[in-house]
Protein backbone atom coordinates (compact mmCIF):
# COMPACT_ATOMS: atom_id res chain seq x y z
CA UNK A 1 0.00 0.00 0.00
CA UNK A 2 1.39 3.02 -1.31
CA UNK A 3 -0.23 6.71 0.05
CA UNK A 4 -0.17 9.30 -2.78
CA UNK A 5 -0.75 12.30 -2.06
CA UNK A 6 -2.07 14.55 -5.15
CA UNK A 7 -2.62 18.39 -5.80
CA UNK A 8 -5.74 19.77 -8.00
CA UNK A 9 -4.85 22.10 -9.91
CA UNK A 10 -2.42 21.77 -12.53
CA UNK A 11 -1.74 18.48 -11.14
CA UNK A 12 -5.37 16.90 -12.27
CA UNK A 13 -7.02 19.67 -13.30
CA UNK A 14 -5.54 21.77 -16.35
CA UNK A 15 -6.02 25.28 -14.86
CA UNK A 16 -3.97 26.93 -17.77
CA UNK A 17 -6.66 25.75 -20.19
CA UNK A 18 -9.34 27.14 -17.81
CA UNK A 19 -7.49 30.63 -17.02
CA UNK A 20 -6.59 30.28 -20.61
CA UNK A 21 -10.42 30.03 -21.34
CA UNK A 22 -11.36 32.55 -19.23
CA UNK A 23 -9.51 35.43 -20.50
CA UNK A 24 -11.05 34.54 -23.92
CA UNK A 25 -14.66 35.00 -22.83
CA UNK A 26 -13.26 38.71 -20.85
CA UNK A 27 -11.19 39.60 -24.17
CA UNK A 28 -14.99 38.84 -26.46
CA UNK A 29 -16.49 41.05 -24.02
CA UNK A 30 -14.48 43.93 -24.60
CA UNK A 31 -12.05 43.83 -21.97
CA UNK A 32 -8.11 44.42 -22.70
CA UNK A 33 -5.42 42.73 -21.67
CA UNK A 34 -4.42 44.71 -19.63
CA UNK A 35 -7.98 44.64 -17.49
CA UNK A 36 -7.82 40.88 -17.94
CA UNK A 37 -4.69 40.33 -16.11
CA UNK A 38 -5.42 42.81 -13.67
CA UNK A 39 -8.83 41.64 -12.71
CA UNK A 40 -7.63 38.03 -12.57
CA UNK A 41 -4.41 39.08 -10.45
CA UNK A 42 -6.46 40.91 -8.25
CA UNK A 43 -8.47 38.11 -7.63
CA UNK A 44 -6.30 35.13 -8.26
CA UNK A 45 -5.65 34.18 -4.16
CA UNK A 46 -9.10 33.38 -3.44
CA UNK A 47 -10.51 32.88 -6.99
CA UNK A 48 -14.23 32.38 -7.75
CA UNK A 49 -16.25 33.58 -10.24
CA UNK A 50 -18.29 35.88 -8.24
CA UNK A 51 -15.10 37.09 -6.90
CA UNK A 52 -14.23 37.94 -10.61
CA UNK A 53 -17.19 39.29 -11.60
CA UNK A 54 -17.28 41.34 -8.47
CA UNK A 55 -13.72 42.72 -9.15
CA UNK A 56 -15.04 43.62 -12.93
CA UNK A 57 -18.32 45.27 -12.18
CA UNK A 58 -16.64 47.29 -9.84
CA UNK A 59 -13.36 48.44 -11.97
CA UNK A 60 -14.92 48.71 -15.45
CA UNK A 61 -17.83 50.51 -15.48
CA UNK A 62 -19.18 49.81 -19.24
CA UNK A 63 -18.37 46.35 -19.41
CA UNK A 64 -21.03 43.80 -19.64
CA UNK A 65 -20.64 41.95 -16.61
CA UNK A 66 -24.23 40.14 -17.20
CA UNK A 67 -23.12 38.57 -20.16
CA UNK A 68 -19.67 37.46 -18.84
CA UNK A 69 -21.59 36.19 -15.72
CA UNK A 70 -23.72 34.14 -18.05
CA UNK A 71 -20.88 33.16 -20.03
CA UNK A 72 -18.87 31.65 -16.49
CA UNK A 73 -21.72 29.67 -15.62
CA UNK A 74 -21.78 27.68 -19.12
CA UNK A 75 -18.02 26.61 -18.43
CA UNK A 76 -18.18 22.71 -17.69
CA UNK A 77 -15.57 22.11 -15.01
CA UNK A 78 -15.23 18.45 -16.28
CA UNK A 79 -13.30 19.39 -19.10
CA UNK A 80 -10.30 20.70 -18.00
CA UNK A 81 -9.58 17.30 -16.36
CA UNK A 82 -6.65 15.87 -17.91
CA UNK A 83 -7.14 13.38 -20.04
CA UNK A 84 -4.96 10.95 -17.91
CA UNK A 85 -6.55 12.03 -14.67
CA UNK A 86 -9.72 9.85 -14.43
CA UNK A 87 -8.52 6.74 -15.62
CA UNK A 88 -5.27 6.94 -13.58
CA UNK A 89 -7.06 8.14 -10.04
CA UNK A 90 -9.27 4.75 -11.08
CA UNK A 91 -6.39 2.59 -11.79
CA UNK A 92 -4.45 3.05 -8.18
CA UNK A 93 -7.74 3.87 -5.93
CA UNK A 94 -8.24 0.03 -5.08
CA UNK A 95 -4.65 -0.74 -3.48
CA UNK A 96 -3.48 2.78 -2.19
CA UNK A 97 -4.15 5.34 -0.16
CA UNK A 98 -5.10 8.33 -2.12
CA UNK A 99 -4.99 12.20 -0.75
CA UNK A 100 -6.03 15.06 -2.05
CA UNK A 101 -5.07 18.81 -0.95
CA UNK A 102 -5.79 21.68 -2.45
CA UNK A 103 -5.19 25.25 -2.27
CA UNK A 104 -7.58 28.20 -3.03
CA UNK A 105 -11.09 29.49 -2.52
CA UNK A 106 -12.67 26.89 -0.77
CA UNK A 107 -16.17 26.87 -2.15
CA UNK A 108 -14.74 27.28 -5.48
CA UNK A 109 -12.34 24.38 -5.22
CA UNK A 110 -15.13 22.37 -3.60
CA UNK A 111 -17.10 22.89 -6.68
CA UNK A 112 -14.67 22.14 -8.78
CA UNK A 113 -14.14 18.90 -7.15
CA UNK A 114 -17.81 18.01 -6.76
CA UNK A 115 -18.24 18.93 -10.70
CA UNK A 116 -14.97 17.32 -12.40
CA UNK A 117 -16.11 14.22 -10.36
CA UNK A 118 -12.95 13.95 -8.76
CA UNK A 119 -13.83 13.16 -5.14
CA UNK A 120 -15.04 9.72 -6.16
CA UNK A 121 -11.56 8.46 -5.99
CA UNK A 122 -11.05 9.64 -2.23
CA UNK A 123 -12.21 8.71 1.01
CA UNK A 124 -14.27 11.85 1.85
CA UNK A 125 -11.87 12.39 5.28
CA UNK A 126 -8.76 12.55 2.82
CA UNK A 127 -9.86 15.55 0.75
CA UNK A 128 -8.32 18.50 2.18
CA UNK A 129 -9.00 21.80 0.96
CA UNK A 130 -6.84 24.89 2.26
CA UNK A 131 -7.04 28.62 1.48
CA UNK A 132 -3.67 28.96 4.19
CA UNK A 133 -1.06 26.42 3.06
CA UNK A 134 -0.45 23.10 2.29
CA UNK A 135 2.68 22.19 5.34
CA UNK A 136 -0.34 22.91 7.41
CA UNK A 137 -2.51 20.17 6.69
CA UNK A 138 0.43 17.49 6.21
CA UNK A 139 1.06 18.18 9.51
CA UNK A 140 -1.99 16.62 10.79
CA UNK A 141 -1.77 13.51 8.48
CA UNK A 142 -0.57 10.79 10.88
CA UNK A 143 1.47 7.80 8.75
CA UNK A 144 2.75 9.72 5.82
CA UNK A 145 5.90 6.91 5.88
CA UNK A 146 6.26 5.65 2.22
CA UNK A 147 4.54 8.70 0.81
CA UNK A 148 4.39 10.56 -2.69
CA UNK A 149 3.39 13.96 -2.94
CA UNK A 150 2.41 15.08 -6.26
CA UNK A 151 2.06 18.76 -7.31
CA UNK A 152 3.32 20.86 -9.96
CA UNK A 153 4.31 24.33 -7.88
CA UNK A 154 8.35 24.11 -7.49
CA UNK A 155 8.11 26.59 -4.94
CA UNK A 156 5.65 24.16 -3.11
CA UNK A 157 7.28 21.21 -3.65
CA UNK A 158 10.72 22.58 -2.11
CA UNK A 159 9.12 23.62 0.86
CA UNK A 160 7.43 20.48 1.50
CA UNK A 161 10.36 18.32 0.53
CA UNK A 162 12.25 20.28 3.60
CA UNK A 163 9.82 19.47 5.88
CA UNK A 164 8.81 16.47 5.58
CA UNK A 165 11.70 14.19 4.92
CA UNK A 166 9.66 10.98 4.65
CA UNK A 167 7.45 12.14 2.13
CA UNK A 168 8.70 11.41 -1.18
CA UNK A 169 7.99 15.07 -3.51
CA UNK A 170 7.35 14.59 -7.31
CA UNK A 171 7.02 17.90 -9.38
CA UNK A 172 4.27 17.57 -12.05
CA UNK A 173 4.26 19.28 -15.16
CA UNK A 174 3.00 18.26 -18.73
CA UNK A 175 6.04 16.17 -19.30
CA UNK A 176 6.22 14.47 -16.36
CA UNK A 177 2.07 13.84 -15.60
CA UNK A 178 0.36 12.00 -13.11
CA UNK A 179 0.17 8.97 -14.84
CA UNK A 180 3.89 8.99 -15.94
CA UNK A 181 5.13 9.59 -12.74
CA UNK A 182 2.96 6.86 -11.09
CA UNK A 183 4.39 4.52 -13.64
CA UNK A 184 8.04 5.55 -12.62
CA UNK A 185 7.16 5.09 -9.01
CA UNK A 186 5.79 1.34 -9.13
CA UNK A 187 8.21 0.27 -11.69
CA UNK A 188 10.86 1.49 -9.16
CA UNK A 189 8.93 -0.51 -5.87
CA UNK A 190 9.03 -3.44 -7.84
MG1 LIG B 1 -1.22 23.08 -8.43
Amino acid sequence: MTTYIFDFDDTLFDNAKFKKDIFKILKNNKLTKEQILTSYLSVRHDYNFENHIEYIKNNHIKINHKNIKKEFQNINLIDYLFKHTQETLNEIKKDNNLILITYGNIKFQKEKIKKTKIHQFFKKELIFITNTNKIDILKQIPNLEKSYFLNDKEEENIKIQKEFKKIKVIKIDKKNNIKKAIEKIKKEEK
